[in-house]
């Protein structure tokens, strides 16, 4: 036993979890605010989540963010699952209750949102119809974000159609799915236009949509942020759109965990942008 209070701990759990830039985010606002406390990468094979995630808060850990594979798989592990989170079908931040209860929550869309306020703050969501391509994980996060924030229609294309449909009998009657070779029309008229698919990342392939019928009204988005300003946003900027980039949404959408742990609402800022772009 010790009077010592613990240092809290938190992290990312993914596998491969190499690549993340939680632990520069996190490392530097724990230093900008002065705060003690560490947040580290955990690599972690899918059959070990469970017992990863159940040791953990023995350890000092005050809670953790999900990341690929695990963001399905943890609702099943989770005591207490918040609404959107369940809505979602997924989860990034959990946090270790003091009574011993492990919540799980969905920051994903609030972070998309927060986004696209701080770098469009002229947009709304209830400007006009969205466009979504993709119907990934990301994608229902964005999906249910944007139906909450007013979005009176969301379009939606994907490679494989059928996934496009899952997302109209969950997210129902306000989601209407078209064939991911309608792309180019179907962007026609949107107040947002949204990639979720993983095409423009480094490695991938680029997004190809003809953008030769947008308006420039448009808000156009992009989850990708390696690189920052992907093919798909450049193209988009040549039409005069507004553009907004995904960096800011993995930033906003760490803030809400990085509070709770720490105790300390974090600026996302250029600053933070900075931070993580030099690391
Ligand atoms: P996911 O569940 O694996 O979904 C991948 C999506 O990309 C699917 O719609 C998939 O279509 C599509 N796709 C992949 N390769 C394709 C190709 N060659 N042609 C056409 N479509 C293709 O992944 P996710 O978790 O949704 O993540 C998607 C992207 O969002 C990733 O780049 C991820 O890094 C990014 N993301 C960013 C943030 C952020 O904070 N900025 C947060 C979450 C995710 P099919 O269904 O046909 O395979």
């Amino acid at each position: 036993m010790t009077d010592h209070p613990r240092i809290p701990l938190a992290g990312v759990l993914g596998h491969p979890v190499a690549h993340s830039r939680s632990p520069v985010l996190h490392g530097y606002w724990l230093r900008r605010y002065g705060l003690k406390g560490y947040y580290i990468p955990i690599d972690v094979a899918p059959a070990d989540l469970g017992h990863v995630v159940r040791t953990l808060p023995q350890m000092g850990f005050v809670g953790v963010n999900i990341t690929i594979p695990h963001k399905e798989a943890i609702l099943e592990i989770a005591d207490i699952v918040t609404d959107r989170a369940a809505l979602i079908g997924a989860a990034n931040t959990l946090i270790f209750r003091a009574d011993g209860r492990i919540h799980a929550d969905n920051t994903d869309g609030t972070g998309f949102i927060a986004n696209l306020r701080q770098h469009a703050p002229h947009w709304a969501a209830s400007d006009g119809p969205a466009a979504v391509l993709g119907a990934g994980g990301a994608a229902r996060a964005v999906v249910a974000a944007l139906l909450e924030a007013g979005a009176p229609e969301i379009r939606i294309c994907n490679r494989t159609r059928p996934r496009a449909e899952v997302l109209r009998s969950d997210f129902g009657a306000k989601v209407v799915v078209d064939d991911w070779t309608q792309s180019s029309h179907m962007i026609q008229g949107c107040a947002t236009v949204v990639n979720t698919t993983s095409l423009g990342m480094v490695g991938k392939p680029d997004l190809l949509v003809n953008l030769d019928y947008i308006s420039p009204q448009t808000v156009v988005t992009d989850l990708v942020y390696t690189p920052l300003n992907t093919r798909f946003l450049a193209e988009a900027a040549a039409k005069g759109c507004t553009i907004v980039d995904g960096l800011g949404m993995l930033l906003h959408q760490a803030a809400p965990g990085f509070e709770r742990w720490f105790g300390q609402r974090p600026e996302v800022d250029e600053a933070t942008r900075q931070a993580v772009l030099s690391a």
